[in-house]
């Protein structure tokens, strides 16, 4: 297994060397969106602690993401009026990992709405600020 790379970008958005769109943080996560969405909503859920993916993680570790993913779900259905919530994980580059921090996307689904393709388009930053204020302000209450 290669070894974590401490200068991936989201190990310097935790450093806070890069800015992200935060919408969850407590002692063991952070969770912000993806600024390349795939569906309106698109959220990143990452451990603070270095892991490279699934197959590196500690179940200490893992057990606090699966915990914050779960609750992002929740929250973000209503808040997008989704109909549905897809998690994906991507563990090495075979899956379509990119970036070598672990993390779960969170993706609201709408009936009858594609996917866009994966890392394509660059989200209206004021968009995706509004929706960061929106969902953090919706798990603060939830
Ligand atoms: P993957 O490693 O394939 O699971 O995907 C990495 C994801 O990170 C892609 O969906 C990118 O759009 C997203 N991404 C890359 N850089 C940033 C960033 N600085 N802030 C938020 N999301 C990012």
């Amino acid at each position: 297994m290669t070894a974590y790379d401490t200068n991936n970008i989201f190990a310097k958005i935790l450093r806070g060397e890069i800015p992200c769109f935060k919408v969850y943080e407590n002692d063991h996560v952070l969770a912000f969106l993806d600024i390349m969405p795939r569906a309106p909503g698109h959220t990143l859920v990452i451990p603070k602690a270095p892991a490279r993916n699934l197959l590196d993680i500690t179940e200490a570790d893992f057990v606090h993401v699966a915990r914050a993913t779960r609750l992002i779900a929740r929250v973000a259905m209503p808040l997008f009026k989704a109909d549905g919530i897809m998690i994906v994980q991507f563990s090495e580059p075979a899956s379509g990992q990119e970036v070598y921090h672990l993390h779960m996307h969170v993706i609201p689904r709408f009936a009858g709405v594609a996917l866009l393709p994966p890392a394509t388009v660059k989200a209206d930053m004021a968009a995706l600020k509004e929706q960061a204020t929106l969902l953090a302000a919706a798990l603060k209450d939830g």
